[in-house]
C-alpha cells in the first residue's frame, strides 16, 4: 500500500510516517515546513519506501503513483502558531482539505482527516461526546483554527455523501510526545523548557482550566485502527485523564527536579475552560483505549527535551 501523509514533517505526522513504514507501506510525506522540522524525518529518511515532497497543500497536488490512503495532518496546531499564521491556517483547513479529498477521490483511496477537540470550542458539555456541536467563537482569535477544522469536517462528510469517498474523521485531544517543537508555544514544551532551565513556569490565568493529555503512540494506534473501518462519523481520540494546568505545571516541575517558581500570566482570549474526551465511541468501535499514562509519557518526552537542550 502507498500512503500520503500531509504535515508529515510535523510532530504527529512524523510518527505516522514511521508507523506506516513499519507496517510495510510506501509513504509520501507532503509538507511546506511552516511549523515542521526536517529533522523529524531523520529516523526514516533513508528508507527506500519513503519519499518527501516539499509542497503547500493549500495548492493542488498531482501524484502519479497510485495512492491507497490519504491522511491530512497539515495545519499549524499550536495556538501560538495559528495566531501567527491565521490565513495559512484557514487555507490549509479549507483548500488543503479540498485538495486532499480530491486526491483521495481521484485515486479511490481511503481518507482520514485530522480534526480537533477545538471543534467543541469552550465546551458547555463535559466531557465532550462526538454528538456535541460545540461552542466556538467564529470571529475570535482562535476562530481561524476552529472554523477551518469545522469546515474541514463538513467538506469531508460532503465528499463521503456526494462522491462516496471512504472518509474518516478523528477529533484529536491534546497530544504530546517526542518531536514536539521546543518553542511551539504549547503548554507542555513551554513548561518542560522552563522547568529544565530553572526559569519561571508561566501558567495562564489561575491555572484552573483543564486539559487531558494523550501520548502520541496511543493516538497513532487509534488512527491505524480507524483507517481500515467503514466508519465515517467523527471519532474522539484522547486520554480522558483530566488535570488542571496548575497541577500540570507542578507535575512537570517535580519530574524535572526543578526549583522554578510558578508565575501567573493573563489567560489568552477564548481559552477553553475544560476539555476531556468521552471515548466510548473509540472503545466500542475500535477496541481502543490509551495505554500510556502521563507518568510514563511525560518521562519519555522530558528525556527527549533534555537531550535536545543538552540538560
Ligand atoms: P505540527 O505543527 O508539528 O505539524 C503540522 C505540520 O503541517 C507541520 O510540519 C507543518 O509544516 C505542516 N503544514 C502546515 N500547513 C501546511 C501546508 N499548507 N502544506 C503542507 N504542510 C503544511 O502540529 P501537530 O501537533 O503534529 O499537528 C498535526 C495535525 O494534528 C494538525 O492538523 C493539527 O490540527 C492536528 N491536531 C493536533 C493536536 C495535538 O495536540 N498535537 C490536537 C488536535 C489536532
Ligand atoms: N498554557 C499555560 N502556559 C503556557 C502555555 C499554555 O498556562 O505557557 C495554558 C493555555 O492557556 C491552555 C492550556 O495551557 O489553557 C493548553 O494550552 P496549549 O497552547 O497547549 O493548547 P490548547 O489546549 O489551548 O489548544
Amino acid at each position: 500500500m502507498r500512503t500520503l501523509i500531509t504535515g508529515g514533517a510535523g510532530f504527529i505526522g512524523s510518527h505516522l510516517c514511521e508507523r506506516f513504514l513499519a507496517e510495510g507501506h510506501e509513504v509520501i510525506a507532503v509538507d511546506n515546513m511552516i511549523t515542521g522540522d526536517l529533522a523529524n524525518l531523520d529516523p526514516f529518511r533513508a528508507n527506500p519506501r519513503f519519499r518527501f515532497i516539499g509542497h503547500d497543500i493549500s495548492a493542488p497536488l498531482k501524484v502519479k503513483q497510485k495512492l491507497d490512503n490519504v491522511l491530512h495532518f497539515a495545519s499549524p496546531a499550536s495556538p501560538v502558531d495559528y495566531l501567527e499564521h491565521p490565513i495559512p491556517t484557514l487555507k490549509v483547513g479549507s483548500l488543503g482539505t479540498h485538495n486532499t479529498l480530491g486526491l483521495a477521490k481521484t485515486h479511490g483511496a481511503r481518507y482520514l482527516l485530522a480534526s480537533t477537540s477545538e471543534v467543541y470550542g469552550d465546551p458547555l458539555e463535559h466531557p465532550q461526546k462526538e454528538s456535541y456541536w460545540g461552542n466556538v467563537n467564529p470571529i475570535g482569535v482562535r476562530g481561524c483554527y476552529d472554523e477551518a477544522k469545522r469546515f474541514a469536517e463538513s467538506i469531508t462528510m460532503a465528499y463521503h455523501r456526494a462522491h462516496g469517498v471512504n472518509t474518516h474523521i478523528i477529533r484529536i485531544f491534546n497530544t504530546y510526545g517526542e518531536r514536539m517543537r521546543l518553542n511551539d508555544g504549547r503548554v507542555l514544551p513551554n513548561f518542560m523548557y522552563q522547568a529544565l532551565r530553572g526559569e519561571p513556569i508561566t501558567v495562564y490565568g489561575e491555572g484552573n482550566q483543564t486539559r487531558s493529555f494523550q501520548y502520541v503512540s496511543d493516538l497513532v494506534e487509534g488512527i491505524w485502527r480507524l483507517l481500515f473501518t467503514d466508519f465515517h462519523e467523527p471519532v474522539n481520540l484522547g486520554n480522558p485523564a483530566e488535570i488542571t494546568i496548575l497541577e500540570f505545571a507542578e507535575e512537570i516541575r517535580k519530574l524535572a527536579g526543578s526549583k522554578s517558581e510558578i508565575v501567573f500570566k493573563p489567560l489568552p482570549q477564548d481559552d477553553p475552560k475544560v476539555r476531556q474526551p468521552d471515548i466510548t465511541r473509540a472503545r466500542q468501535l475500535l477496541g481502543w483505549e490509551p495505554k500510556v499514562g502521563r507518568d510514563e509519557g511525560l518521562k519519555r518526552t522530558m528525556d527527549f527535551f533534555r537531550n535536545k537542550m543538552g540538560k
